[in-house]
C-alpha cells in the first residue's frame, strides 16, 4: 500500500466517525507504513539537555481521546525514558514555559513531529497529528488507530537528543503498532547521555 492510500484510509475513517468500523491495511504485512516523523537518521543528535529534570506541558485539545486519557498516555510514555535514563520529567500546566511542549495540530501525513535539543533551542515543541485516531491501549498493528504512548514516547526520544534506529522498535522510522522497547544500540546512546535510570 502506498503512503497516498494510507492517507485516504485515515480520511475515510475520519469522515466515518463516530461509529464506523476501521479499516486495515490492504497488506498490513507487507507495508511498512509511513514514517512516523521526517528527522533524517543519525545514532544521536549530538546534543543532550544539561539538566536531568525537564518540565513537560501536554495540551489534549484536538486528540480525540479524553484530557485524562491524554495525561495517562503522557504519563506513560515519559515513565518509559525515565526507566531506562537518569532523567525526571514534570508535568506543568499548558501555557507554562516548559522545556517540552505537547501539542495536537494538523502535520501532514505523520503522526508526530519533533525536534531534537540544541544548545540555541531553549524549548522543544512535539506536535501529534489531530486527524488520526488515537488510543491509549495496545495495537499490534499499524493501521488506526493509533497508540498515542508508543508515538509520544518516539518523539520525547527525538526530543531528549536521539534518532532513529532499526525496525520494530521505539525508535524506529515506521510506525507498526505498539512498542515499549528499545534496541541495545539506542539505549546505549541515551545512557551514554543522561546516564542510567536510578529508579531502577
Ligand atoms: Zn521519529
Amino acid at each position: 500500500m502506498t503512503k497516498s492510500n494510507w492517507r485516504t484510509v485515515v480520511v475515510g475513517v475520519i469522515l466515518a466517525l463516530p461509529g464506523c468500523s476501521l479499516r486495515a491495511p490492504a497488506n498490513p504485512n507487507t507495508d511498512p507504513g509511513i514514517p512516523l516523523d521526517d528527522l533524517a537518521p543519525a545514532s544521536a543528535s549530538g546534543y543532550r539537555w544539561p539538566k536531568h529534570g525537564l518540565t513537560v506541558s501536554v495540551d489534549p485539545q484536538g486528540c480525540n481521546l479524553l484530557p485524562s486519557e491524554v495525561l495517562g498516555a503522557a504519563a506513560e510514555s515519559l515513565g518509559i525514558w525515565e526507566g531506562l535514563v537518569d532523567l525526571r520529567f514534570v508535568l506543568v500546566p499548558v501555557g507554562s514555559q516548559a522545556d517540552i511542549t505537547v501539542q495536537f495540530g494538523a502535520i501532514g501525513g505523520y503522526y508526530g513531529v519533533a525536534a531534537y535539543p540544541g544548545p540555541l533551542e531553549p524549548s522543544v515543541t512535539v506536535r501529534l497529528s489531530n486527524a488520526i485516531p488515537w488510543t491509549s491501549g495496545l495495537r499490534d498493528r499499524g493501521e488506526p488507530p493509533a497508540d498515542l504512548v508508543t508515538v509520544l514516547a518516539h518523539e520525547v526520544g527525538h526530543a531528549i537528543g536521539l534518532a532513529h534506529t532499526g525496525q520494530d522498535n521505539l525508535m524506529a522510522t515506521y510506525y507498526t503498532g505498539s512498542h515499549r522497547e528499545f534496541r541495545a544500540d539506542v539505549a546505549g546512546i541515551a545512557i551514554g547521555l543522561y546516564g542510567p535510570s536510578l529508579a531502577r
